[in-house]
């Protein structure tokens, strides 16, 4: 039976947060959980400085989060957020930050240890005793909606490969979305970031578990990146125009967290961990193929995801995907072989809908790569 949750209260606009200090403060001590430049590049982090000034709530920031963040680095994450005592956190940055949020609020009120009741691993249960601490996030990027999403995405070194946790307090209480603070992204990052929430909304609008209310936000977020197509080519945003992107990915996180991704998502995680492509890139070098898998079953659904970005045909969109996302590396077939052993395994496959085992995943792999 279709389902909708997304408890996350957002609010959008220019200085929401300076404005909002009632909805950025959630308890008495704050631990700001950021990337080691993201949250001073895109002033976020001196606005919240600001507001926690003036309301003298003491903070203590943590911008030790690096690109896709690795498990036991939020277990040490959780461990300096449990010694200064804070009792909320708050999350800038792009999705490495905010999913390590996600994860240091889970660590904090869980302590992990090796051979006591709750281990590492047990995060990927969703199941944890205490209720993860409250948290606020302040996306920098415009890619991932991982504001809106329970979803913290985590990388393993013993799995080469990715994976993802959730639960429904993972859920940030609120998401503040200001153009300010994604205006001076690189322009690579903005074109990776924003593939990655065009390919959220187009894995959510064709999935398995995709619902009238889905299909319309999923269009919704599409339209609204069809009309910025020519911005993200040149580089070139108005304050508004990065405040609608925040806003065409927010909308992706809101799909995506009804219906999960699909093998796009579970098959870039092996590009990013064995070859370090960026999350978005990634997914926009897989993205075609998988929209050729879908014309054979929903092709009404391919015809409408045209229509909404303004594009008349496939090839159109693979080359508009070609001209902003470069190709940084180069493959063989037998890391493409390597690969599908693990992606076929994750539980996304299943919302795919097409049929797909490991030889069609290799088949587009290898279609899309070589
Ligand atoms: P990111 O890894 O958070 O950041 C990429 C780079 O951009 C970093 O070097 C970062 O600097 C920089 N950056 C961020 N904001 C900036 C700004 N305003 N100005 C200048 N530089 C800035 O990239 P992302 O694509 O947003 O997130 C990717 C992660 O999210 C992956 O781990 C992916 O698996 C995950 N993800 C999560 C979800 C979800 O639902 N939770 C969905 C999709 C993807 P710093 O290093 O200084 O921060
Ligand atoms: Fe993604």
């Amino acid at each position: 039976m279709p389902t909708f949750y997304m408890p996350t209260k957002i609010t959008k606009g220019d200085d929401c947060v300076l404005s909002n200090p009632q909805s950025l403060i959630l308890g008495k001590k704050a631990f700001i959980v950021t990337g080691k430049t993201s949250g001073l590049r895109s002033g976020a982090l001196g606005d919240v400085i600001k507001v926690l000034t003036e309301q003298k709530i003491p903070y203590h920031v943590y911008d030790k989060i690096e690109n896709n963040p690795e498990i036991t680095d939020m277990a040490r994450g959780a461990k300096a957020c449990r010694e200064f005592g804070a009792d909320f956190i708050i999350a800038i940055g792009g999705g490495s930050p905010l999913d390590a949020a996600k994860a240091i609020s889970v660590y904090t009120a869980n302590t992990p240890t090796e051979d006591g009741e709750f281990k590492l691993y047990d995060i990927f249960s969703g199941n944890y005793k205490n209720t993860p601490l409250p948290m606020c996030a302040i996306p920098t990027t415009a890619g991932t909606g991982s504001e809106v999403t329970p979803y913290s995405i985590l990388t393993l070194h013993k799995e080469q490969t990715k994976r993802s946790f959730s639960c429904a307090d993972t859920f940030f209480k609120n998401a503040f979305l200001d153009g300010k603070y994604t205006q001076g992204l690189p322009k690579q990052v903005a074109r990776n970031t924003a593939v990655d929430a065009m390919c959220h909304l187009i894995e959510g609008y064709t999935n398995k578990k995709a619902t009238d209310m889905t299909d319309y936000i999923a269009l919704e977020g599409l339209r609204i990146f069809g009309k910025h197509l020519s911005s993200l080519e040149s580089g070139e945003f108005t304050r508004d125009i990065c405040t609608e992107l925040l806003w065409a990915s927010s909308l992706g996180g809101v799909v995506i967290s009804q219906t999960g991704t699909t093998i796009v998502h579970s098959m870039g995680y092996q590009l990013t961990y064995f070859k370090d492509i960026p999350h978005g890139m990634a997914n926009g070098y897989l993205i075609l193929e998988y929209l050729n898998g879908v014309s054979k079953v929903l092709p009404h659904k391919v015809k409408k995801i045209l229509e909404a970005l303004n594009m008349n045909n496939l090839e159109e969109f693979d080359a508009y995907v070609k001209k902003i996302l470069p190709r940084v590396a180069d493959f063989t077939k037998s890391e493409l072989e390597e690969w599908v052993e693990t992606s076929i395994k994750a539980k996304n496959v299943a919302s795919c809908p097409f049929f797909v085992d490991k030889s069609s995943e290799l088949e587009i792999y290898k279609i899309s790569l070589l």
